[in-house]
């Protein structure tokens, strides 16, 4: 089981101390994928760097310019391409004369997947930052961790002194993160989940919902889960060929109705995930309407 943390004690409007050099700021836009809204981090003190600076509204811009006050804003980093995560970057950045920085856009941006956390389209920073690179600030160093997975182009950011990570959508303490294909590829997101276990962060710091105060316990349950989620798929498959819309009833009885078209794509990410180490096989390539099955 997931020791999931469901109590979050904030108050929209206001950023609070978090850490030594890190605040945290919950944007107004809650809803199903978002949770109470997205996590906005204010990273420093005598001068800022901000870390996914949310959704892109005059009201949530305005709040933004008030806690920035006249605190130098030295860069706008983001995690993600979503529509939740990384508009409001360029805006921000612009206005205080200084650089949006990111992995890059991501290797497949979908026009519409359905879903609120939708692909902010054209998202292009002006920095492209790589694995294990680091910025030095004046109180503050930050290390770039790519995590692709969640979508390709993730990025965590671990700020040092305080040793924690603003990991965005990697990893959620309240829910499983989404992994959506093609963009989203769960080998990738695995492997990303053992690179963040490896490292001794104190902190984990979610783009939604409350922090993670113990890491590495945490991220051994989340990869437990997936794998469980593995081996439902096969037994569901030691049954027969089947189809997604037929498992999804089932290794998913206990959950809302609503929540199957998710399901189902997060299920698709595990299917393809187990074709590519020959676990299963499928008709034709691999799609939502497949018709899966065990290898022989
Ligand atoms: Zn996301």
């Amino acid at each position: 089981m997931i020791p999931y943390i469901h109590e979050f004690d904030f108050a929209y409007g206001e950023a609070s101390w978090i850490s030594g050099n890190v605040r945290r700021l919950v944007a107004n836009n809650p809803g199903p994928f978002t949770g109470w809204g997205t996590n906005v981090y204010f990273i420093g003190r005598s001068e800022l760097i901000i870390i996914d600076p949310g959704p892109d509204t005059d009201e949530h811009f305005a709040l933004l310019c008030k806690i920035i006050g006249d605190c130098p804003l030295r860069a706008v980093l983001v995690t993600h391409h979503h529509r939740d995560h990384s508009p409001m970057a360029p805006r921000l950045a612009d206005h205080f004369g200084c650089k949006t920085i990111g992995f890059g856009p991501p290797l497949v941006c979908a026009a519409d997947n359905g879903f609120e956390e939708a692909d902010h389209t054209g998202f292009s920073p002006d920095i492209r930052i790589r694995d294990g690179q680091v910025f030095d600030y004046e109180e503050v160093s930050i290390e770039c961790i790519h995590t692709p997975g969640h979508t390709s182009n993730h990025m965590c950011y671990a700020v040092f002194p305080d040793n924690g990570l603003v990991c965005g959508d990697h990893v959620l303490s309240w829910a499983t993160s989404v992994v959506i294909p093609p963009d989203g590829r769960m080998g990738e997101y695995l492997d990303s989940l053992e690179l963040v276990k490896q490292r001794s962060f104190c902190k984990l710091w979610p783009g939604h919902g409350p922090e993670i105060p113990n890491p590495e316990p945490f991220l051994t349950a989340y990869l437990a889960h997936r794998a469980m989620r593995d081996a439902q798929i096969m037994q569901q498959l030691a049954c027969g060929p089947q189809k997604i819309s037929q498992m999804v009833p089932v290794i998913y009885a206990q959950t809302d109705k609503k929540l199957y078209p998710a399901a189902s794509v997060s299920m698709l990410a595990h299917l393809i995930h187990l074709r590519e180490t020959g676990h299963v096989a499928c008709i034709d390539e691999p799609a939502l309407s497949s018709l899966w099955y065990l290898p022989n």
